[in-house]
């Protein structure tokens, strides 16, 4: 019998794939018109319709829609519809806080079980639950509270038998996935609705996820034939550049207040920092250069959390200086720039963090400054994963292109296909490829990279006999001095990205101590090394060279990005332009 519903479900799996989801001729379609004006949208956006005609048929869903592509309708308006209430869980409760607001705002009655709540009002709604007559249309509530609440839970079955649970929305449905970049234990006990009500359709909404992510979230919410629908990944307005970060932070922070003065002025923005100590020590630094900035980090206290955000929001304060707590589900349209003081732990990341710009549709930029050393502290944070390792692998090559699209790498992480073309040169590697590079000296000359890892490996060798461990940056001043690159005009950052390239490419290796305060990091060969040495043929390309050019003509090219750009904000020609890119949405379906 079991076999017969699981090929059932999988019969109508097949039929919705053939229907045609856009359409307005359900018993449903005009009321969802109505609803729609009622949220003052005068169209929807790609898949927004599909989905609500899918959701509203009873079929579980799975939808990937970058951050601000409005995935919250797609629930609303299905929960409008149907009878009953529409159970939302979600990581944050700022960002329920704020949907519960805008909901409330519209004369709809929304509910945020918090543990800020009283446990009178907490009975209260857990009473409204059962009960036929409450008007009751969306519950908002923490994962932790399926978990741990049996009460919880009982009232929500209460409300099963009285057929009044019509939808179960999940948010941030990547963070079921141990695979995804924002892993919540919690998340994977959900799996407790398709259990015990698995006739409520489930809609996981999430802005990145593999197919691995998705296959995983799958499993693990036990959904037999979901749809999944996923929209595009590009974001055509947004400004991609990858640029040398200083070595000194003195300096760092003069470049910082020197591209917001010049580019950024009196526009909102976001710099992410990895630890809150710098968080801290350059909000310090940058609100001394008279800049309008506010901290933001796990450690600061929830109250002045709140404070930060809402002043964000409202515009008092422009610059929010963060860790990675700041952000899921932000909702701020006019966030002109996402700067990364440090590079993020994986791509996946990375993308999230940077779609919180532009979300107007307006160009905005996206600035990550990348210093090889930085890859250090990261890495021992994450040696013990592999999986860790791997995605601060991909950011770091992402990082030491020099030549590659941008947005080509960024489709190629989610397994999307992508060409360059499509980038209009919104990113530094389109347009220095373009308009910049070409024009400097030394641009094509061959690289020196053979020779350069044959004196890499001799010192790693002779300091190996000698038992000398060799940190990174020692190694570095050791190679520098010997082999006096100095005078061959190689810089400290291009032999710090041929050490990076050299460990991502497993050509030399990290080898880990531990101190009782802190985990040292050494440089060795790595295992495939002496392949290498025996052939040097099969060095894998170096784009050193790009890299040096990069780095000597760092000021023009940061120069020219920057002017670029004023015009492109300047220029309604190239807003227009943006705003007819064909949005390059395509809708997948997984059988
Ligand atoms: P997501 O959850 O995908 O990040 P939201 O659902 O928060 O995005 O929507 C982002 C913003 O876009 C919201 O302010 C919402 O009101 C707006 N929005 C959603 N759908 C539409 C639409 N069809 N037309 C215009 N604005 C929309
Ligand atoms: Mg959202
Ligand atoms: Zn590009």
């Amino acid at each position: 019998e079991l076999l017969n519903v699981l090929k059932d479900s999988q019969e109508s799996g097949k039929s919705a794939m053939k229907q045609d989801w856009s359409g307005e001729d359900f018993p449903w379609s005009s009321k969802v018109r109505e609803i729609l004006t009622q949220f003052n949208i005068s169209d929807f956006r790609t898949l927004q319709l599909e989905s609500i005609n899918t959701v509203l048929s009873g079929f579980d869903l799975l939808l990937v829609m970058p951050t601000g592509g409005g995935k919250s309708l797609c629930y609303q308006i299905p929960a409008l519809i149907k009878t009953g209430f529409c159970l939302v869980v979600s990581p944050l409760i700022s960002l329920m806080e704020d949907q519960t607001l805008s909901l409330l705002s519209l004369g709809i009655n929304a509910k945020l079980l918090s543990s800020d709540i009283s446990r009178v009002e907490t009975n209260s709604i857990y009473k409204l639950l059962s009960n036929p007559s409450s008007t009751l249309k969306f519950l908002f509530v923490t994962p932790e509270r399926i978990c741990k609440s049996k009460k919880f839970v009982s009232c929500l079955e209460k409300a099963h038998e009285n057929s009044l649970l019509s939808l179960i929305v999940i948010d941030e449905v990547h963070c079921t996935s141990q695979w995804g970049h924002d892993f919540r234990p919690d998340y994977k006990k959900l799996c407790i609705f398709k259990l015990q009500f698995s006739s409520v359709p489930i809609l996981g909404l999430t802005a990145t996820a593999t197919a691995q992510v998705l296959h995983d979230v799958q499993d693990i919410l036990r959904l037999s034939s979901p749809l999944v629908y996923r929209s595009g990944f590009n974001r055509p307005n947004l400004f991609f550049e990858v640029r040398i970060k200083a070595e000194l932070f003195r300096d760092q922070v003069a470049a910082l207040v020197n591209l917001i003065n010049r580019e950024f002025s009196g526009t909102s923005g976001i710099i992410y920092c990895i630890s809150k100590k710098d968080c801290e020590y350059l909000t310090t630094q940058l609100a001394e250069n008279r800049l309008s900035v506010a901290c933001y980090h796990a450690g600061v206290p929830m109250a002045r959390r709140n404070e930060v955000h809402h002043s964000w929001l409202r515009g008092d304060v422009l610059i929010v200086v963060s860790t990675v707590a700041f952000g899921l589900g932000i909702d701020k349209k006019d966030v002109r720039f996402v700067i990364h003081h440090s590079f993020p732990k994986s791509i996946a990341n990375y993308y999230q963090e940077c779609g919180r710009a532009g979300r107007d549709g307006k160009p905005a930029r996206c600035v990550l400054f990348f210093r090889p050393q930085d890859y250090f502290p990261h890495s021992s944070m994450v040696m013990t994963e592999k999986i860790g390792i791997r995605n601060l692998n991909a950011i770091t090559r992402y990082c030491l292109d020099g030549s590659t699209c941008r947005r080509v790498l960024i489709a190629k992480h989610f397994n999307e296909s992508f060409s360059t073309e499509e980038c209009n040169t919104m990113c530094d590697n389109c347009l220095i490829l373009q308009d910049i590079l070409p024009d400097c000296p030394g641009h094509n000359t061959d690289t020196i990279v053979e020779h350069i890892y044959n004196s890499l490996f001799t010192l790693l060798e002779s300091a190996s006999v000698r038992k000398e461990r060799l940190t990174a940056a020692k190694l570095l001043t050791l190679w520098k001095k010997e082999y006096k690159l100095q005078s061959r005009e190689v810089s400290n950052f291009a032999c710090m990205c041929i050490i990076l390239q050299g460990l991502i490419d497993n050509i030399i290796r990290e080898d880990y101590h531990f101190t009782p305060y802190n985990t040292i990091s050494y440089i060795v060969a790595g295992p495939c090394a002496s392949r290498l040495l025996k052939n040097p043929s099969t060095i894998p390309e170096l784009r050193i060279n790009n890299m040096e050019v990069r780095n000597m003509h760092h000021y023009k090219i940061t120069q020219l990005i920057d002017f670029k750009f004023a015009k492109f904000n300047s220029s309604p020609l190239l807003n227009s332009k943006l705003n007819e890119t064909k949005d390059d949405l395509v809708l997948t379906v997984d059988s």
